[in-house]
């Protein structure tokens, strides 16, 4: 059997939903698990239903409607034969959401969360699922919660593997088509938790890896893995075969392709991933294995911007010693400041750095008693998979190159701007 994940795009309105049956009737599958997130944008907007609620206020009437209408307006644009069905199902969820918030009494944030956004690939699938069997593609509708156990850390819950594979082994029917919700699962007692934003990739995972699934499929709205940011770069190249590791270091670096989580159960059973677009289905994609080249081989940039390099003296123009770096790394982790590239010299030391948590002014009033320091803001980190000459000197052809650092397969530019 395989494993499909339709995400939020590939799901935005009625004609989404049809595209649907189109990809599943072209690509001919009948033992297929799948799984479909939020339909849309309809997370940001299950986020300000939260907020509106957590907050008390008087938006939550307006965003709760448009929620509504959203859903409701898919439906009438889908002309089920039957639609009484899919409309009973799609207001119990909306019933649930309006009992949580005249019932619930507990404050913390995220668990509210957890019970809120969850609701929205419920309605998701529903629909979905609804639709396929309006058409003819019968399949079921699994509530995923029966099958991925979680711990109780809500927003960003861990899987515990051993329940989750009983749950999914007890509750899958490999043998036919099978709809189910991503990003979600169930604490042991019996509360909803979310994997974290974007979790539905995850999800596929973690279905293939305790179903021995022949492959997974993520569909998305690009053709498959790039070897660039198409908003950054002009030309952009289709990466058809990519290893696991290869696709886990282009993570690292920051490019945007398949998240690690994603990867990791997948790699070790060696189940293949495939990266394809919803609109052109019957194209290949990327595909990512285990210890594939990566074809063709090209470079791979990844660029980061909004950076901060700075560079870290002693006063006295001493070294830069072992105890002055651990320091250093010391307040970072403290600031929640993500360093992305390091260099150290003889009398100075640069870090590339990443101010998520707006805490820039406070780790420097920590530093600057202590050491001289120097900085530049608003640098992009550029970062070269797979370089050579020609790539590199184009770049540095054309940008303020601020620091450079090379190994066999990346080269890493700090440049203005
Ligand atoms: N719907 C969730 C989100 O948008 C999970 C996902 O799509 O992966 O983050
Ligand atoms: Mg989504």
């Amino acid at each position: 059997m395989e494993v499909f994940k339709f995400g939020g795009a590939s799901v935005k309105d009625a004609n989404g939903v049809r595209n649907l049956v189109s990809t599943l009737h072209k690509l001919d599958k009948k033992e297929v698990l799948i799984v479909i997130s939020a339909m849309g944008k309809m997370t940001n907007a299950f986020e300000d239903l939260v907020n509106a609620y957590f907050l008390k206020t008087d938006k939550l009437q307006q965003v709760f409607g448009a929620i509504k209408s959203f859903h409701f307006d898919i439906i009438d644009r889908l002309d089920f034969k039957e639609n009484d069905f899919v409309a009973e199902q799609v207001e119990a969820v909306f019933f649930e959401i309006t009992q949580f918030f005249n019932q619930n009494q507990e404050t913390d944030y995220d668990y509210i969360y957890d019970q809120v956004v969850s609701r929205a690939e419920f309605l998701s699938t529903r629909i979905c699922s609804a639709y396929l069997n309006d058409v003819g593609l019968i399949n079921t509708w699994l509530d995923v919660r029966e099958c991925i156990k979680t711990n109780s850390d809500f927003r960003r819950a861990k899987v515990n593997w051993d329940k989750t594979s009983e749950g999914i082994l007890k509750h899958v029917d490999t043998s036919s088509i099978t709809i189910t919700q991503g990003f979600i699962g169930k604490d042991n007692k019996g509360r909803t938790t979310t994997l974290g934003r974007e979790g539905s990739d995850y999800t596929a995972g973690i279905f293939a890896f305790c179903l021995d699934a022949k492959e997974v499929s993520i569909f998305k709205d690009v053709q498959g893995v790039l070897n660039a940011d198409p908003r950054e770069f002009e030309q952009t190249t289709l990466i058809e075969e990519i290893s696991y590791r290869e696709a886990i270091e282009m993570a690292f670096y920051g490019a945007s392709v398949i998240h690690p989580k994603t990867l990791q159960p997948l790699q070790r059973k060696g189940i293949p991933l495939r990266v394809r677009s919803f609109l052109a289905p019957e194209k290949k994609g990327t595909y990512v294995g285990s210890e594939l080249d990566i074809v063709p081989e090209i470079p791979c940039f990844i660029v980061k911007k909004n950076q901060i390099l700075i560079s870290v003296a002693d006063k006295e123009f001493h070294f830069v010693m072992e105890q002055d770096i651990s320091e250093i790394f010391k307040l970072l982790h403290e600031f929640k400041v993500k360093a992305n590239m390091i260099q150290n010299s003889a009398i100075s030391f640069s870090l590339c750095i990443e101010d998520n948590f707006n805490n820039f002014k406070e780790l420097m009033a920590k530093l600057k008693p202590k050491y001289k320091v120097k900085y530049n803001e608003n640098v992009s980190l550029y970062t070269i998979r797979h370089f050579n000459e020609e790539v590199v000197s184009t770049i540095e052809d054309s940008k303020e190159v601020l620091l450079k650092q090379r190994s066999r397969e990346t080269v890493q530019l700090i440049v203005k701007g």
